[in-house]
């Protein structure tokens, strides 16, 4: 792997390099950015680079043996502390930063990464603290984070932050597809209905929410749109199921209305099935799908508040069912 497989993040990346070509390398980073952009994989190939026995323009050869480990998670001299439950045990960042004080077994360099700086409760934070404050000659700490918030401040405020950003949808689109093995089509949905979130379009994929979105649809065309709670609407993953449902719901309905005035496939969400939003955006109402869209957004509110989930459904059905 090499930092080019990391998509959309040339400003961070460009920081770590400019690093390690010019001789400035700190020894403590926090990366920080939403999940699923890039920071871990960033977090290895760093560590790559820092044990290899033969960069190229800050690029780890991939072919010596420190690659070839560090690649596996075999290098002795990387470490990765993750969390055991919620949190970083104190114990395991005890033991990590023992070792960082030894001498490197196989390289000059020695690297920690925290996998999720979030993890980090107090007595976690303190002990990781001394080595953050007297590190060893070539330790490089590299902590990830959702956000500096989610670190203790002693921690974040000791490392050089590189900032990962959010994606652009087809940034998102392309790694489903080349990391995820997800089809274009479902690739493309999944990038636009989250938003080019990649945590949420993760989610999605998981939930698989395109062909859910795709049953919805076909019955919702055929006139036997039916969301319904069974007999648990009270539980969360019921709700949780239906705001799902509600959310593509909009998308498409609101696909058929942008498709009234600018029918071109870069502005409809359900890109996949472009031709039956075009032929429903000519069939159906302005207002009729106005109306629809607010019912859906009512009916999502009182999912969410909690409202008697049989009967905010029932009425969601009955309204959608008058303008198939
Ligand atoms: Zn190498």
């Amino acid at each position: 792997m090499s930092f080019k497989e990391i998509l959309g993040q040339e400003k961070a990346l460009a920081l770590l390099k400019s690093a390690v070509l010019g001789k400035r390398m700190s020894h403590a980073y926090i990366f920080v950015g939403p999940a699923g952009v890039g920071k871990s994989k960033a977090a290895i190939n760093f560590a790559k680079l820092l044990v290899c026995q033969d960069p190229r323009q800050a690029e780890p050869c991939d072919v010596c043996s420190s690659c070839r480990k560090a690649q596996v998670a075999g290098h002795p001299d990387i470490q990765v502390l993750s969390p055991e439950g919620q949190f970083i045990k104190i114990d395991a960042v005890r033991e990590a930063c023992r070792r960082l004080s030894l001498r490197g077994f196989e390289s000059s360099r020695k690297v920690l990464i925290v996998s999720d700086g979030g993890a980090l409760n107090d007595e976690s934070a303190n002990a990781l603290l001394k080595t953050l404050e007297e590190p060893s000659a070539d330790t490089v700490i590299i902590i990830l984070a959702a956000s500096l918030k989610a670190v203790v401040p002693t921690i974040a405020s000791r490392c050089q932050k590189i900032v990962f950003s959010s994606l652009q949808e087809s940034v998102v689109r392309d790694i489903l597809r080349k990391d995820y093995q997800i089809a274009e089509d479902e690739a493309l949905y999944l990038a636009r209905i989250s938003g080019g979130c990649m945590e949420t379009a993760l989610r999605f994929s998981k939930e698989k929410v395109f062909s859910y979105k795709n049953r919805l649809v076909e019955e919702w065309m055929k006139g036997d749109f039916s969301l319904s709670c069974g007999h648990e609407s009270e539980k969360r993953e019921v709700r949780q199921e239906a705001e799902t449902a509600l959310y593509l719901l909009a998308g498409w309905l609101r696909d058929i209305l942008v498709a009234q005035t600018s029918p071109e496939a870069k502005n409809i969400i359900n890109a996949d099935r472009i031709d039956d939003i075009i032929h429903l955006s000519q069939r159906l109402k302005t207002e009729d799908l106005e109306g629809a869209l607010k019912v859906v957004a009512e009916t999502a509110a009182d999912v969410k508040y909690n409202i008697n989930m049989r009967v905010v459904l029932a009425r969601l059905n009955a309204e959608l069912k008058k303008i198939t």
